[in-house]
């Protein structure tokens, strides 16, 4: 009986103290459970340390984590440069108009604003665009007083040095591609018989700190702005004449002159019309400031 007991013991009791030992480490567990918690600061980081997200653009999640808002991105948020001019004074407040001619066609209203009104504008044509309107091309040309043309590009492509997408359009991609995107557009310039460009404005006029450098070291200023007049030429007609108006002495205004179909063209050449009534005198970027000469534009 005793040696029964003594046998027994164990069994009887080693599973009590087995339940005990388990119970006392799921509770251990459960207090010391290391959870993420991503509002704990600290958790974030010993989070981040261990399992570092690597930032690897061939996978694909990361390729659709590309797409806008490029904010979100790791890597350097795109730079959209701010630019203005130097001030007239109040007596005679100074603003550059900059108008890009992306692709397609152009809008009449604002180029017989322009014309009519002798308001002097600088504006940014790509090579799709010259292809495409031969005769703007040929008023533009005649009127060098009234007209700095600049570069937008070769085929429109945001002038980016790595694979984004900037309001859904892929940008260049590589140094190499945001060179033909910028020497392209001046090629296309100089065979239309446009002076060799001095600015260049990339489409989306979004850059990566890089890819501005590539393109101050081509020989270019940076065609910055400070006051967008059309959002992308998408603003109603009154919006974007409320837009023009916002414009103070040394502003550079944005908009475009390639979307005659578009409601804010009407709004453009109205807020034209305001700025010149309100005693704005309009000036060109290449007066306006000193930009760098254009150091060699290569030969295609
Ligand atoms: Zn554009």
């Amino acid at each position: 009986m005793r040696l029964l007991r003594f046998c027994l013991l164990p069994v009887l009791v080693l599973p009590f103290m087995g339940a005990a030992k388990a119970d006392g480490f799921e509770l251990f567990q459960e207090k010391w459970k290391p959870v993420f918690r991503p509002e704990m600061r600290e958790d974030k980081e010993h989070f981040q340390e261990k399992w570092k997200p690597v930032f690897r653009p061939e996978m694909l999640e990361n390729k659709e984590g590309e797409s806008f808002p490029v904010s979100m991105k790791q890597e350097s948020p795109l730079l959209e440069p701010d630019l203005h001019v130097s001030h007239g004074g109040k007596a005679s407040p100074r603003v550059a108009i900059t108008l890009d001619a992306c692709m397609g066609r152009t809008d009449q209203r604002i180029l017989e604003t322009l014309l009519s009104e002798n308001i002097k504008a600088t504006i940014f044509v790509t090579a799709r665009w010259i292809r495409t309107n031969p005769d703007t091309v040929a008023i533009l040309k005649s009127r060098p007083d009234l007209f700095e043309v600049e570069n937008h590009g070769q085929n429109h492509i945001p002038a980016v040095d790595r694979p984004v997408s900037v309001y859904g359009i892929a940008a260049a991609g590589s140094p190499e591609a945001v060179a033909e995107e910028v020497n392209g557009g001046a090629r296309a310039m100089l065979a239309a018989g446009f002076p060799a460009p001095r600015w260049f404005r990339g489409a989306t006029a979004k850059y990566s700190p890089s890819s501005m450098t590539q393109i101050r070291a081509l020989g270019y200023e940076i065609g910055g702005y400070s006051v967008n007049g059309d959002s992308g030429s998408l603003l109603g007609a009154a919006q974007a004449e409320k837009q023009f108006e916002k414009a103070r002495d040394g502003d550079v205004v944005i908009a475009h002159i390639n979307q005659p179909t578009h409601a804010a063209g009407e709004g453009v050449a109205a807020g034209l019309k305001a700025l010149k009534a309100r005693g704005v005198t309009f000036v060109l970027l290449k007066d306006a400031a000193s930009p760098k000469a254009l150091s060699a534009v290569p030969a295609n």
